[in-house]
């Protein structure tokens, strides 16, 4: 989409009009909304039609289930089944929040939410403006990330018009997502807690609650499911992991947390954060992925992050990202 068409879309139809967006989503329609992680696109999840707009609108394969959001862990009973003891312990301490819980499901949860799984995933968004749309809802809302299959999470509502500006009917504006980083997904095998997929939430965080965490790895065999993807996350340019050699090109792009290239146009280098802070680089990485994204170069390289908190995640991200080419 061309930049002012994207900017006109963007003044008709963003805002911070629950009602509107609660009317949208009523009527069957996709409405792009802020969380602490990154922006959804959703729609009702009881609506057949809406969900599988959802997928059209993302060019999302049907074999990659939805996660569910929802107000309170009082309204749980209508998706889950059962709630575990430790997945209720996990809830109480970290919902709202970046935290996604993969439960046994209700008949009620639509086959397209869950990919045919026996389990749903679910989880109680940290956001203002989104918390107060569910809580007006008759329904859970099914949201996927806001932006084209396989691409860079976006974490504004801008990002969420350049590429879906035509299939939302509404975009709640609720600013730049405060963490930027997707949310952590726990299931139970077998009743112990297990990382799905690392994110906002640290294993640190879960381990004090929960004491011991199971992992699974997608690494190398084939995912557990289709979301776990090897390639995802990831910009058109290719991205490759660590420095670049020597002699370097113009046109290629540095990612770091905080390392300057001098060898490299200044203009094609993101620092992520200038004092290491990894909850400031979680913020910020989507955003310079789409960044260097734009600029048309021919390789991007990036530095690895510190292997530990959230530079695990972060570190998950840039190898997906990189997997794509
Ligand atoms: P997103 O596009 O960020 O909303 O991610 C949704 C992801 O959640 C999917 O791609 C899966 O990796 C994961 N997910 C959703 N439902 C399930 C489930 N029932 N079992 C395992 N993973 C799930
Ligand atoms: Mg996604």
């Amino acid at each position: 989409m061309g930049l002012a068409k994207a900017v006109q879309l963007e003044a008709s139809k963003s805002g911070q009009d629950i009602e509107r967006a609660a009317q949208a989503l009523r009527e069957g329609l996709l409405v792009g909304l802020p969380t602490e992680t990154v922006y959804g696109l959703g729609a009702n999840a009881w609506s057949e039609s809406a969900l599988r707009a959802v997928f059209a609108a993302k060019r999302r394969p049907f074999n990659d289930p939805l996660i569910l959001h929802t107000s309170a862990a009082s309204r749980l009973g209508e998706i889950a089944a059962q709630i575990p003891p430790q997945a209720m312990r996990l809830a109480e301490a970290f919902w709202p929040g970046p935290l996604t819980l993969l439960l046994p499901r209700t008949p009620r949860v639509p086959n397209l939410v869950t990919a045919g799984l026996p389990t749903v995933a679910v989880r109680i968004p940290d956001h203002p403006l989104t918390l107060e749309l569910l809580r007006r809802l008759e329904f859970p809302v099914a949201a996927p990330s806001a932006n084209p299959f396989g691409y860079i999470s976006p974490t504004t509502a801008a990002h969420v018009f350049d590429q879906l500006g035509d299939a939302v009917a509404y975009v709640l504006d609720g600013g730049p997502c405060r963490l930027g980083l997707e949310s952590t997904i726990v299931g139970f095998d077998e009743g112990i807690p297990t990382v799905y997929r690392l994110g906002s939430l640290n294993i640190d965080q879960l381990v004090r609650v929960v004491g011991r965490v199971g992992q699974r790895q997608a690494a190398g065999a084939a995912p557990p499911v289709p979301g776990a993807l090897p390639s995802h996350y990831a910009p058109r340019t290719p991205l490759q992991i660590g420095h670049p050699p020597q002699p370097t090109d113009p046109r290629w792009g540095w990612l770091s947390l905080k390392t300057r290239r001098p060898d490299l146009p200044p203009a094609n280098q993101i620092q992520l954060s200038a004092v290491g802070d990894l909850e400031e680089a979680a913020r910020n990485l989507y955003a310079a992925l789409r960044y260097l994204d734009s600029l048309n170069l021919t390789r991007i390289y990036a530095e690895p992050m510190p292997d530990s908190g959230l530079g695990l995640a972060l570190n998950d991200r840039l190898r997906r990202a990189a997997a794509a080419h």
